[in-house]
C-alpha cells in the first residue's frame, strides 16, 4: 500500500492559505524568512489551536471532573468533548479507548509497566525494530531487566525497509509483544503496520505501533490496523507539547492494572482497600493537561478539515521534489531510502559534521535537525554519528527546498567542496 495516492496535488495557492493558518511562518530568523524543516521533532500549530487555548484559559479554566460549579462542568464537558473527538479521529471504538498522556514516551511506558511487566516471564521476548526511536527501545530494555525478558530486533535492509521475512522468522512461541514504529523518523520508512499486525495476531502476539510521526502524515485507522496498542504526540501533529494518547483496545485496558496513583483514578479510597476508576481514567492520575486535551482536538479538527489525501499528496510530490534535489547534489548521501517513505528526509555530506550544517543552515533561517534523532542504532546501522534532518509538513513549499538545496551549497563552499 502506498501512504499516500497522489490523487490530487494541491495548488501553491491552496498550500499557501495553508501556510498562513500559522503565524510562526511569517517570523524572519537572522534577517531571512524562517524555512521551517524540523518538523519530526515538533510542528508548528495553527491559529485555531493557539486560539483553543486562549479560549480555554479565558473562559472555562477549572479543575476536571472535581467541581459542582460552572466552570468545572464546562472544563470536564470540553475535555471529555475533545476525548471524543480524539476517538473519531484515529476511528478508535469508543473514547473510553483513548488514555491521555503526557505524549508517545510515556504511552509506550505505561504500556511497558501496565500491561506487559506483570505477565513477562524470564526467557519470554520482545519484539522491536532496528529503526525504532529510543522511546520505543528503553521502556522494554527496563521491563527486561525488571523480568529477565528479552528484547529481539527485526532488522532492516540497506534502503531502511524492515526485513518482513526476518520479522515472521522472529516472531516466536516466547513472543509477549511486538512494539514498531508507524514511520521511523530517523528514516522516514513507513512500515506495513497492519500486515505485521495480522501476521502478530496470528500468533496470538499483541502489537503496539509507536504512531508519533505517523499522524501527521498518514490517516491513521486503528480498528483498520486491528493493533492493540497505538501511541502519539500531540505535538508532533500540530497540537500543544505535553499532551499524547495511548490508544488501546478497551479489553487490553480493562485487564490492565494502574500504572499511576493518586486522585482521579480512583472511586474510593479507604485506609484497607482502593476501588479504581473506569477506564480510560483508571489510567488517569493526577490533575490532567486540561488545556492540551482541548487543544489537541482542535489540532486534529484542523487536519481532518484540510483532509488527509490533499496532505498526502502535497507531501508526498514535496518529498519527490526534494529527494531528486538532494540526489542532484554531489557529496550528500541520503539515509533511508526505502520505497514506502513519508515526507522525512536524513543525509549527510561528505566529510562535515551534520551539526555543522545545521549551524550553518541555520544562519540563513534554516531549521533543520542534526544529530542521532534519538534513534542511535539506527546510525550506527549507516555506520555514521549523526544525519541531518529535513522532514515536511504540510505548510512546506518546493520554494523552502530550493532554500535547502541552496543552503548545502554554502555549507559546501564555507568546507571548501
Ligand atoms: N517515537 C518516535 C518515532 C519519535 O519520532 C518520537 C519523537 O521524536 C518519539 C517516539 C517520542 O515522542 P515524545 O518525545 O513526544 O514522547
Amino acid at each position: 500500500m502506498k501512504p499516500f495516492e497522489a490523487v490530487c496535488v494541491p495548488d501553491p495557492e491552496t498550500v499557501a492559505r495553508w501556510r498562513s493558518d500559522f503565524p510562526i511562518l511569517r517570523e524572519q530568523v537572522r534577517g531571512a524568512p524562517l524555512v521551517y524543516l524540523d518538523n519530526g521533532a515538533t510542528t508548528q500549530k495553527p491559529s485555531s489551536v493557539i486560539d483553543a487555548e486562549r479560549a480555554y484559559y479565558e473562559h472555562m479554566n477549572a479543575n476536571v471532573h472535581r467541581g459542582v460549579h460552572y466552570l468545572s462542568e464546562r472544563a470536564t464537558d470540553a475535555y471529555e468533548a475533545a476525548r471524543a473527538r480524539i476517538a473519531r479521529f484515529v476511528n478508535a471504538a469508543g473514547a473510553e479507548e483513548i488514555v491521555y498522556v503526557r505524549g508517545t514516551t510515556e504511552a509506550i511506558n505505561l504500556v511497558a509497566q501496565s500491561y506487559l511487566r506483570p505477565l513477562a516471564r524470564p526467557g519470554d521476548e520482545i519484539l522491536i525494530s532496528a529503526m525504532e526511536h529510543h522511546s520505543n527501545i528503553v521502556p522494554w530494555q527496563l521491563v527486561c531487566e525488571q523480568t529477565g525478558a528479552v528484547l529481539k530486533v527485526v532488522p532492516i535492509d540497506d534502503s531502511g525497509a524492515l526485513d518482513v521475512d526476518a520479522y515472521a522468522r522472529l516472531l516466536g512461541e516466547r513472543t509477549r509483544l511486538v512494539s514498531i514504529v508507524h514511520v521511523s523518523n530517523a528514516l522516514g520508512t513507513v512500515n506495513p503496520v497492519a500486515r505485521l499486525t495480522s501476521m502478530a495476531h496470528a500468533r496470538g502476539v499483541p502489537v503496539l505501533v509507536d504512531g508519533a510521526q505517523a499522524m501527521a502524515h498518514l490517516p491513521v485507522d486503528v480498528r483498520a490496523l486491528d493493533c492493540d496498542f497505538y501511541a502519539f504526540s500531540g505535538h508532533k501533529v500540530y497540537g500543544p507539547t505535553g499532551i499524547g494518547v495511548l490508544y488501546a483496545r478497551a479489553d487490553r485496558l480493562e485487564a490492565m492494572p494502574p500504572w499511576q496513583g493518586g486522585g482521579e483514578m480512583i472511586r474510593s479510597v479507604t485506609f484497607e482497600k482502593t476501588v479504581y476508576n473506569a477506564i480510560p481514567w483508571k489510567f488517569e492520575a493526577g490533575t490532567p493537561n486540561i488545556c492540551g486535551a482541548i487543544a489537541l482536538a482542535a489540532a486534529l479538527d484542523y487536519v481532518s478539515a484540510i483532509g488527509a489525501d490533499p496532505i498526502g499528496a502535497h507531501e508526498a510530490e514535496l518529498l519527490a521534489y526534494a529527494t531528486a534535489a538532494l540526489r542532484a547534489v554531489p557529496q550528500v548521501r541520503l539515509i533511508g531510502t526505502a520505497r514506502e517513505k513519508a515526507a522525512i528526509l536524513s543525509f549527510v555530506l561528505d566529510r562535515v559534521h551534520a551539526h555543522d550544517v545545521g549551524t550553518i543552515l541555520d544562519h540563513y533561517g534554516i531549521a533543520v535537525r542534526a544529530g542521532h534523532h534519538c534513534a542511535m542504532p539506527v546510525m550506527q546501522r549507516y555506520g555514521v554519528a549523526a544525519t541531518v534532518r529535513a522532514s515536511f509538513a504540510l505548510y512546506n513549499t518546493r520554494a523552502e527546498v530550493d532554500a535547502l538545496v541552496e543552503g548545502i551549497a554554502r555549507v559546501q563552499e564555507v568546507f571548501g567542496q
